[in-house]
């Protein structure tokens, strides 16, 4: 067994070394080097930030992958109301705790160690390596401080000591420090017994006292570390005006619940209770709780009706979370299966050396390596997004070239965060069920059997497609923001096509060449997609050039007229993936040589895939949606 996962990983290690573009990230982090405690140059900011990681890779690889066994088979248990983690454990939460790693990249001023986001989503990562349940306890940290100081400052409750460039005050301070130092942590309450992808459907309400003070009642169920001391709880506050389902979004409002609190004595008051902590397939060391709220006394979060809003804001941290966990699990599995086949004997050789499992080996080398291109990229421009509006919000420039020029390098930013996070949280998760079973199949009847650990990777994978918007949501995001934007910007959906058409015929590198071409299988698809809608509404679209299409689409009514598309939503995702893989892989490459084998390996197999998509769209689909659109016709005319 490794002694250090990320010493022994030549991949992650790359993105660290070299290809992070540390300069601006880390000046954005140590707001210019002016702070009183911050670092003064990017090198030993970096130099520290590798020491984290090299330091979180030693616990993930001594303390919980040999312990992941044990977790997996000491169940978090209820008692009298409350949640206990088994020994092992809580050693494990302890290590982190008084390595203060709950406050990786909580600002200094707060008691944190102001580590870019990035390093903390790379930390994910090595301790799912070692399992997955402890990444999510451990991210429900950290991961619900930040989103206390970030609401606030959406909300306008933080302010700034400009001179010192220094939160002064945030509005959760407390809370805050009471989570960075490991004696709390929070949870992200949406999910209820009837309401799950489905937000509009929410039933718990929030309401006021004739003092103006803030209450909500009502289930939540499924909730990760739920038995969390401050609870993120969206609320009904208004009634939906109409019968559209979309527009009961409107009425949601963002709350901040604690579930306790502690007298001065200690001892604990329940606000709100814990009624059971869920018997689950895998992921055993993270408790996944229903809670009963009944007029707990709440903050509300931003303006009432602002909930969902405030949510998508928050959501893309989580959904690249789970895209660093899924990368964790995969690389568990990957090595799990290399070592086992390379050992293993039948035939007269090693399995490894056998064709087809040589094969599998090498795909889930080349898909791992492929994500995490994806998600390192997500991560950076989510996060280059979020510290250049901090920025314009507490220290905009005079100069009104300078602040121009942020502006734009924001937008940029969360225009590219925006399109690539659906895409890491949909493949990510999918192929972490994908590479855990094959790791399954490589270790043959043993796969099967308990004690050799092959099974837990698979019992833990196949929940990251359902939770934090499941597959199917993901693909449908994706797809949304694909053709919006095309509708959105026709003029450069024509430029972007050009310039792959440009590039497939007259690059001098041939690899660009095999991008391009993906790119306009994709391009091909999206405006088959596009001329498809609506048919006989807009079957004169099909003659137009697509740069005129942006007036046809003022009079659409999405849920209809994209029926097409939501049926091919997944399909289409996944050629975007492996689109916006080669891209960035493409872009390594050009700059570092060594890379080029990677998307060579990559193009091999996406290449085939993308041009299955591209005919499965084309040629499939219409039956069933003729289909659903009789039955649709037959209950409305019941109704
Ligand atoms: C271990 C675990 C931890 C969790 N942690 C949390 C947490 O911390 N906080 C929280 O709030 N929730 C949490 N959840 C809940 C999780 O987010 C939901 O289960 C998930 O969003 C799906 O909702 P649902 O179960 O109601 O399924 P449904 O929404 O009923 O979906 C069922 C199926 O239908 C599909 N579907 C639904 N609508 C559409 C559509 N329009 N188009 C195509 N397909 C569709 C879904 O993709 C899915 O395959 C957790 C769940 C689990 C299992």
């Amino acid at each position: 067994m490794s002694s250090n996962f990320y010493q022994d990983n030549p991949d992650l290690k790359f993105y660290i070394e070299k290809y992070i573009d540390w300069d601006p990230l880390v000046e954005l982090t140590e707001y210019k080097f002016q702070t009183k405690d911050g670092f003064k140059n990017v090198k030993d900011a970096v130099t520290f930030y590798k020491g984290i990681m090299d330091s979180v890779g030693e616990i993930a690889a001594k303390e919980v992958a040999p312990n992941a066994k044990q977790i997996d088979i000491d169940h978090l248990t209820l008692e009298n109301g409350e949640v206990k983690f088994p020994p092992v454990l809580q050693k494990i939460f302890d290590k982190i705790k008084k390595l203060d790693y709950y406050g990786m990249c909580m600002p200094y001023e707060l008691g944190g160690m102001n580590c870019p986001f990035l390093i903390f989503m790379m930390s994910n990562e090595l301790f799912a390596r070692g399992d997955v349940s402890v990444t999510a306890h451990y991210g429900f940290h950290g991961g619900m401080a930040m989103a206390m100081l970030f609401f606030s400052i959406i909300e306008g409750s933080t302010t700034f000591d400009r001179e010192n460039f220094q939160i002064k005050q945030t509005r959760f301070s407390e809370f805050i420090t009471e989570i960075i130092e490991g004696k709390a942590w929070g949870s992200m309450d949406i999910t209820e017994p009837s309401a799950g992808s489905d937000m509009a459907a929410l039933t718990t309400r929030g309401f006021q006292d004739e003092k103006g003070n803030w209450f909500v009642s009502g289930q939540k169920i499924f909730i990760t570390s739920g038995h969390a001391k401050y609870h993120f709880v969206i609320a009904r506050t208004e009634e939906s005006e109409s019968t559209d389902s979309f527009s009961g979004l409107k009425g949601l409002s963002m709350f901040l619940v604690p579930a306790y609190q502690e007298d001065k004595k200690g001892n604990r008051i329940k606000l709100a209770s814990f009624d059971s902590i869920e018997d689950k397939l895998g992921h055993h060391g993270s408790a996944t709780v229903s809670i009963s709220f009944d007029k707990t006394p709440a903050y509300l979060i931003g303006k009432r009706g602002d909930g969902f809003k405030l949510m998508l804001r928050i959501m893309n941290n989580a959904r690249i979370g789970v895209g660093f966990e899924s990368i964790g699990i995969c690389e568990a599995a990957y090595r799990m299966a290399k070592k086992y086949a390379s050992e293993r004997q039948s035939m007269g050789k090693t399995i490894d050396q056998h064709e087809m499992i040589a094969d599998y080996l090498d795909e889930m080398k080349t898909d791992i390596q492929g994500i995490r291109a994806l998600a390192v990229k997500s991560a950076y421009h989510e996060e280059m997004g979020q510290k250049i509006n901090l920025l314009l919000t507490y220290f905009a420039p005079e100069d009104k070239k300078e602040l121009k020029s942020l502006q734009s390098q924001m937008e940029y930013h969360q225009k590219a965060a925006r399109a690539i996070t659906p895409l890491v949280k949909y493949i990510g998760a999918e192929k972490a069920v994908e590479i855990a079973k094959r790791c399954i199949q490589i270790h043959g009847g043993y796969g099967y059997i308990k004690e050799y650990g092959a099974e837990k990777l698979l019992r833990d994978a196949i929940v990251l497609p359902i939770y934090e918007g499941t597959s199917q949501i993901q693909s449908l995001m994706a797809m949304k923001d694909n053709l919006m934007g095309i509708l959105k910007d026709p003029g450069g959906f024509f430029t972007k096509n050009l310039q792959a058409h440009w590039k497939n015929k007259s690059s001098h590198n041939k690899l660009e060449r095999r991008v391009a071409k993906l790119q306009l299988l994709s391009y091909s698809t999206l405006q088959f997609l596009m001329s498809q809608l609506a048919g006989k509404k807009f079957s004169d679209i099909r003659k137009k050039p697509v740069t005129e299409w942006g007036s046809f689409f003022k009079t659409w009514d999405p849920k209809k007229d994209f029926a097409l598309a939501m049926l091919h939503a997944e399909r289409l995702t996944k050629m975007v993936c492996d689109v916006a893989i080669c891209d960035l892989l493409l872009e390594q490459s050009m700059k570092y040589p060594e890379r080029q084998e990677i998307l060579e390996r990559y193009l091999e197999r996406a290449e085939p895939r993308v041009r299955y998509l591209y005919t499965e769209i084309r040629t499939t689909g219409n039956r069933l949606l003729q289909r659903l659109s009789k039955k649709q016709d037959k209950t409305n005319r019941n109704t």
